[in-house]
């Protein structure tokens, strides 16, 4: 099937009381991983690329991968969405190269450092949601920031999001999805102890939902960064130092509660370094690339099924059948 649309992913989550996970890739191995893992458990999902991906990938790479997960996996309905684009422009470029969703996170400027404020923010998500619902294309946007720095992205400060305002915000942006900030932060290193309700306020999460029970939550930096995986990378020589990250009770919390996409990185990119750790130090004589990227994928595709099971997206791959962009255009 084609890739499609986010919101329709994101409705029919709603409608059927679950969250799906949107994981970043990079390579042909993640994408893979993520594909083989929805397939298995019969998942829709949301494959999502960052700016540094789609340098990494110099897009083209990206697209075309995308295409032949699409073609290979005709049954399970799989979105491409641009994760923090931090213009218009960006967006916009997404848009051209096929991406069927995308993120414009007008919470900070286009340095995607430096906080924005909130006039701003809604100029740019407009600007944004203008061009891409004519277009059938999905827009998340973001109000309040995380704390953590992901691929140069993110001002290291946190402002959680303010549930009056996010009424406000949605009102006059039209989005689809919003990004709220909540505590959780990017990367491996989230919390220095389990994170308690001083820290992740997983009440806002219920009190925007009562008062936006129709626009789509979306939780970033929600990995829950597994001791085990952790254990695994140190064991074979590597040096990550004692984290925690979001703990999947809390997420399945915030689906409850409206949440419908959950924005996973990092708890795929430590079993894929732990897998390769492994090999190199088990067999050092090793230097075939396939010997060291099969376990990877292996590991990857195995923290995506059990998060596509956590979430509640299994089992509802063949709960409907994929909207074209053209419908989705005249739906708005
Ligand atoms: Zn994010």
């Amino acid at each position: 099937m084609p890739l499609v649309s986010m919101r329709q992913l994101l409705d029919e989550a709603a409608a059927g009381g679950y969250g799906v996970g949107a994981f970043n890739v990079n390579n042909m191995e993640q994408i893979q991983a993520v594909m083989e893992a929805a397939q298995n458990t019969r998942s829709p999902v949301i494959i999502q690329a960052s700016r540094g991906a789609r340098e990494y990938t110099n897009d083209r790479f990206l697209i075309h991968l995308m295409r032949a997960a699409a073609e290979l996996y005709p049954d399970v309905p799989v979105a491409l969405h641009q994760d923090h684009g931090n213009s218009p422009e960006t967006c916009f470029s997404a848009i051209e190269q096929g991406f069927t969703s995308v993120m414009m996170d007008g919470s900070l400027l286009a340095d995607g450092k430096t906080p924005s404020d909130f006039e701003y923010n809604v100029e740019v998500t407009s600007a944004v949601v203008e061009r891409a619902h004519a277009l059938g294309v999905t827009v998340e946007g973001e109000l309040g920031t995380l704390g953590g720095i992901e691929d140069g992205h993110g001002s290291g400060e946190t402002h959680l999001t303010d549930p009056d305002q996010a009424v406000e915000f949605v009102e006059r942006t039209g989005i689809d999805a919003l990004a709220v900030a909540i505590g959780t932060s990017h990367g491996a290193y989230k919390f220095t102890s389990p994170p308690t309700g001083e820290v992740l306020a997983m009440n806002l999460i219920q009190e925007i939902h009562e008062k936006l029970p129709t626009t789509h939550l979306v939780m970033h930096g929600s990995s829950s960064v597994p001791k085990s995986l952790v254990d695994t990378i140190n064991e074979f020589g590597g040096e990550i130092r004692p984290t925690w990250g979001v703990p999947v009770e809390e997420i399945q919390l915030g689906i409850r509660h409206g949440v419908r996409k959950i924005n996973v990185d990092t708890d795929a990119r430590l079993a894929m370094t732990g897998a390769i750790r492994r090999v190199l130090t088990e067999k050092p004589e090793e230097f075939d690339p396939r010997k060291y990227l099969t376990p990877a994928r292996d590991a990857m595709r195995a923290v995506y099924e059990e998060r596509m099971t956590q979430f509640g997206q299994a089992g509802h791959a063949g709960d409907y059948e994929p909207k074209t962009l053209e419908e989705m255009r005249d739906s708005y």
